[in-house]
């Protein structure tokens, strides 16, 4: 398998870990990404142990997890009153249960620690101001074109270039991204500004009608991220540097508990981001180029496992392409295999995360039977999110593996 070239068109996360994962299994990787420069801005995410055993594989979870937090616990309170719905352990069940941890990390802060990891494996895979428009598949090649008129022609091309993704666009036609109707706000701010109004070192999750919102804490507790969704259909860009103002973030959560409206109030930025999503696609190639996370299953992030999926995908997708490749008809086969592997998965979190959508956007009353489910059975959540978080990517059985 040595010497084979795949070209990554995309430098986010999935486009980073698909790059690392193909790198263990002995292939030469050029990651193509249009932007100047790398990394989402001023947010957090939450990656829950199913990634944090992709970054394991990668051998790069201990340097996220230096960065990042690991919460005590998981909630749900009510927006308006703070009313605790359920509060359940998370970092020692983490661990104990699914096998790995549940981390919260600055999104720069992760695209460092994958970036400098490519750069140190693979020097110069890593191409700035790429803008790739489209790919001709040749034979037993592939070229993936650019927008200057250039070219890179390799064995495998990877569209890891989104929700928008022109890949995508090129292999399946032109099919706009469906609105969902959720504007979200993102923001960070130091613990220390938020003084007595902080809210708790949890994974927290705020519910209320027609909108809710998540606080958590990054780099070791000394950052705060909110994350507030609200439905609404007056805004519909998708960038991660639209702002907003303060004063409409806090009308948007006027009557929320002073925890909520103090990180509002004390944020200097207020980014605004229109959540999209799509059904699934019937197929994710054509001849030798193939989708990766968003650009094949973009989804609400109300389970919070988008750039997890495409994590997967990175780490299934260079499983799947172990074998003897110089054939088309090999190549069809292994990339057949990977789609089969991972539409049922992406699907089911895809419809998951729409589900819960109506799950946080309810009144305060609807949340009692939560309540008392919870109490009867504290497990119950736990259970819920298993099949999630226990999932490991398969090895592909007695294939070559590189050794460092
Ligand atoms: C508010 C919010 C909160 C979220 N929270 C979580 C969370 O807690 N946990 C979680 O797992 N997920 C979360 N997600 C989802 C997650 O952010 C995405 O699923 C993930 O970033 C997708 O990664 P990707 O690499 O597939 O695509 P992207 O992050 O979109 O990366 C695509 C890359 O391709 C580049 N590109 C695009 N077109 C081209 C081109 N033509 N040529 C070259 N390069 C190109 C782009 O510049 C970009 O760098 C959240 C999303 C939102 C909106």
């Amino acid at each position: 398998m040595a010497n084979k070239r795949a070209m990554i068109c995309g430098g986010g996360i999935g486009g980073l870990v698909t790059a690392l994962s193909l790198l263990e299994y002995g292939w030469q990787v050029t990651v193509l990404e249009q932007s100047p420069v790398l990394g989402d801005t001023g947010a957090g995410i939450q990656i829950s142990p199913n990634g944090c055993k992709v970054l394991r594989e990668l051998r790069l979870l201990e340097n996220v997890q230096q960065r990042a937090f690991a919460p005590e616990k998981i909630e749900m309170r009510i927006g308006q009153s703070g009313r605790e719905v359920f509060s359940i352990p998370l970092k020692g069940t983490a661990v104990a249960r699914w096998g790995a941890p549940y981390l919260h990390v600055h999104r720069s802060d992760l695209t460092d620690v994958l970036a400098t990891a490519l750069k140190q494996r693979a020097t110069g895979s890593l191409q700035m101001t790429r803008k790739i428009v489209g790919y001709e598949n040749r034979g037993s090649q592939i070229a993936a074109l650019l927008d200057n008129g250039n070219e890179f022609v390799g064995d495998l091309l990877i569209g890891a270039d989104g929700i928008h993704s022109v890949i995508r666009e090129q292999m399946l036609g032109k099919q706009a991204a469906r609105f969902t109707g959720n504007v979200a706000w993102r923001a960070t701010v130091p613990i220390e500004v938020l003084g007595e109004l902080t809210p708790p070192p949890t994974a927290c999750v705020w519910v209320g009608q027609g909108k809710h919102a998540v606080t958590y804490r990054l780099r070791g507790g000394e950052l705060a991220n909110f994350v507030g969704v609200v439905e609404r259909g007056d805004w519909q860009s998708e960038s991660w540097t639209d702002q907003g103002t303060r004063e409409e973030a806090l009308a948007d959560f006027d009557d929320w508990h002073p925890f909520v409206r103090n990180i509002i109030d004390k944020a200097e930025t207020h980014y605004r981001w229109a959540l999209f999503d799509r059904d699934p696609l019937p197929r994710w190639h054509d001849g030798r180029a193939v989708l990766v996370g968003d650009a094949c299953h973009p989804m609400l992030p109300f389970l919070a496992q988008g750039a997890t999926m495409a994590m997967e995908d990175g780490l299934a997708l260079a499983r799947s392409l172990t074998g003897d490749l110089t054939a088309n008809s090999d190549v069809n086969d292994a990339l057949n295999g990977y789609f089969n592997s991972r539409i049922s998965r992406t699907s089911q979190v895809q419809a998951g995360a729409r589900k819960n959508m109506k799950v946080f956007h309810k009144p305060a009353i609807a949340y009692a039977p939560v309540q008392l489910a919870t109490r009867m059975k504290p497990d119950l959540m736990h259970q819920r999110m298993d099949w999630i978080y226990d999932y490991e990517v398969p090895e592909a059985p007695g294939k070559f593996k590189r050794t460092l």
